[in-house]
């Protein structure tokens, strides 16, 4: 079929799965263009009613029939999802050179569905996708993120990516792509923190099947009888870019100033198209194959943002980081577009928001400790500081209620680490998270110290959380990925308490040992009894046993190996154990081991967890059956 790649690609992050499927040229005329795919897609596949987080919904990167071809503009992508900001359909487009390198693939529309378990890019070339992993490149900037991946899979590759903004879903993340002579951003609606909340860091697309036209000549042709009514029609943007557009707006009085109190300002050209244009302009750059070249790189050379080098900010980010703000400096203008750039947020939403907040402030409804910094009209350095704010999610808070029985030194920590659902909607472990609450914040207590019968040299303690608040920088790790962290752990976690097990059972067995030795009954030392000895005997065997199983669930942990079944055998099988061991050593103490001065006795008592805590037997067992 001329025009398309005739394919369309679903990928499911969560398990890896992807499926591949033709369409015919009905359904390619239905639903014209990258946002008709996407669109219908989206229509057919999103359940009604979910949450822009939930994993079931879909990224779709979808291109159209002019993409690859000679006609100006033709390499624009259209990414399109169900977005948090509105829980709407949502198409956001950008140039650059993604969409001719993802036709290159044979995929007219690339599906993103489900949410990996741990940060990955997805991987898309003719045959297929693949997950990398992203864990090192959770955290970074859009720009040092698309280098990275292209040093891996190849500059011929074309890379969109979020940045620390769309990982923490903010609302109004972006994605961005970096290609050698355009930088390009879909950033309407949030659908960075869509693939954020999938942990996906970028797409990747690299192929080399050429898209077909039908008649490329008379294509050609046609495309050149428009070229010089296009060069003429589009003459300013090609020289000015969009900035150009300041000055026309203005004197219509559709610029806003002030949060739209104003919309007029005869100053407003100090932050138009000709000052950027002479005193900043660096050089032009375009999307692939398009002749306007309607991009430019700016350069400062002086003052406060002096050595900045980015991409031009278009209309839209100066309307809403200058006059919105009551900001005229041009120079800021640049230095808040390489922030948000960097941090993967939309300008748009971002300037129109901080306006916001800023009438909020003067008019009294917001507090400068509620916003964090001191800021109001025409302080750029204080707005740039809350772009990084929200993309970090600084200045946010959780409030955490609950209770948690049996916690370990609870009473004594002055730090401790809660779990916390912080996703109501999602199923089971996914939505719970990590955060450090210190023992001074208000509404959090350990009620009681736990009388126990044994361990009594450690505390236990009951917590309780009433409205605590703490800061978005105790989050540990990502937001709803706390239950893989506590599974990582708990590994280890078991191995430690079968080793302190182990031990209490060895020490108890050789007091037992040296008891039996020494005590004499009936004629002579215990140990000449042979159902004594053999049995002391057979529990020795045991513990040995039990030691090298847990060496080896240790060795294959340390390998990097899933052993979750070799542990959870350690633990079902060593927890019983070692209270066999300590009823025998006890039994053959006589009346002496039911005796509090006895260490038996005491060890009797303390090995009484190791079948019950970091998970009971039962539990455990049930975890070796589910692998069987
Ligand atoms: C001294 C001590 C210190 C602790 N320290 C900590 C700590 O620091 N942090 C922390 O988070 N927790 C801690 N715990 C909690 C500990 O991990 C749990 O007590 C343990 O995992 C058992 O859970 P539970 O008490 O909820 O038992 P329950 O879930 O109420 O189970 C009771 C019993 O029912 C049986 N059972 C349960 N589920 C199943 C099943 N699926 N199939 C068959 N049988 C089943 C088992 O025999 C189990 O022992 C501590 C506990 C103690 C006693
Ligand atoms: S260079 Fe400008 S005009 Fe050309 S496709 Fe890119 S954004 Fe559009």
């Amino acid at each position: 079929m001329f025009g398309y790649g005739g394919r369309i690609l679903t990928v499911d992050v969560t398990s890896g799965d992807q499926r591949v499927e033709e369409f015919d040229a009905g359904f390619a005329r239905a639903y014209l263009g990258g946002n008709g795919f996407a669109a219908k897609l989206c229509y057919d596949r999103i359940p009604p009613g979910i949450d822009a987080f939930d994993p079931r919904n879909l990224v779709v990167f979808g291109t159209g029939p002019i993409t690859d071809s000679v006609i100006p503009g033709n390499n624009r992508n259209c990414v399109a999802g169900k977005s948090p900001l509105n829980d709407l359909f949502f198409d956001s487009t950008f140039g650059g050179r993604f969409a001719g390198t993802q036709r290159h693939t044979g995929f007219d529309a690339i599906v993103i569905t489900g949410a990996a378990a741990e940060p990955v890019y997805v991987l898309v070339d003719e045959q297929g996708a693949r997950l990398q992993p992203a864990r090192d490149l959770w955290g970074k900037p859009t720009l040092q993120t698309a280098r990275a991946i292209l040093d891996r899979e190849g500059w011929e590759s074309d890379v969109v990516s979020i940045g620390p903004a769309g990982e923490r879903r903010a609302r109004i993340a972006a994605l961005a792509h970096y290609w050698k002579n355009r930088e390009a951003f879909g950033a309407r609606g949030g659908l960075a923190a869509v693939l954020g909340s999938k942990n996906v860091k970028a797409v990747v697309v690299r192929g080399g099947q050429k898209a077909q036209f039908a008649r490329p000549d008379d294509l050609k042709a046609l495309v050149n009888e428009t070229r010089e009514a296009l060069k003429k029609g589009t003459y300013n943007l090609h020289v000015y870019g969009t900035p150009n557009l300041v000055k026309g707006i203005n004197a219509i009085g559709g610029l806003g100033f002030f949060n739209n109190r104003l919309e007029h300002s005869p100053d407003a050209e100090q932050v138009g198209g000709e000052r950027y244009k002479l005193e900043f302009h660096k050089k032009d750059t375009t999307c692939n194959k398009c002749p306007v070249a309607c991009g430019k790189t700016f350069e400062v050379k002086a003052g406060e943002y002096a050595g900045t080098v980015w991409k031009m900010p278009e209309y839209e980010t100066i309307y809403a980081f200058g006059p919105m703000l009551g900001n005229l400096d041009p120079a800021s203008l640049i230095k808040a577009e390489e922030l948000c750039d960097q941090l993967g947020l939309d300008t748009i939403s971002m300037g129109v928001t901080i306006a916001f907040v800023l009438e909020c402030l003067e008019r009294g409804f917001l507090t400068e400790r509620e916003v964090g910094v001191p800021v109001g009209w025409g302080n750029h350095q204080a707005v740039h500081r809350l772009v990084e704010m929200t993309a970090r999610r600084d200045g946010e808070e959780y409030v955490l209620n609950g209770t948690k029985m049996f916690i370990t030194n609870g009473s004594i920590a002055d730090l401790v680490f809660i779990a916390a659902r912080t996703d109501s909607t999602a199923k089971g472990s996914r939505g719970i998270s990590i955060f450090a609450v210190e023992k001074d914040t208000p509404g959090f207590k350990a009620s009681r110290a736990l009388e126990k019968m044994g361990w009594h040299s450690s505390n236990t303690a009951e917590l309780v959380l009433e409205d605590v608040r703490v800061p978005h920088e105790n989050l540990i790790g990502e937001e709803n990925q706390g239950f893989y962290y506590i599974m990582s752990n708990f590994q280890n976690e078991r191995l430690a308490i079968m080793g302190q097990a182990l031990g209490e059972a060895q020490r108890a067995l050789e007091l037992t040992v040296d008891h039996v030795k020494n005590r004499s009954a009936f004629g002579g030392p215990l140990w000449n009894k042979q159902t004594i000895r053999q049995r002391l005997a057979l529990r020795q065997a045991e513990i040995d046993a039990g030691r090298q199983l847990t060496y080896h669930a240790a060795w294959l942990t340390e390998q990097g190996e899933d052993a979750v079944r070799e542990v959870s055998e350690v633990k079902a099988l060593v927890g019983e154990m070692v209270n066999r061991v300590l009823y025998d050593c006890v039994q053959f103490h006589g009346g002496m081991g039911f005796i509090a001065e006895t260490a038996v006795e005491r060890l009797y008592r303390d090995v009484r967890i190791a079948s019950i805590g970091g998970g009971a037997t039962e539990v455990m067992l049930d975890e070796v059956a589910k692998r069987l």
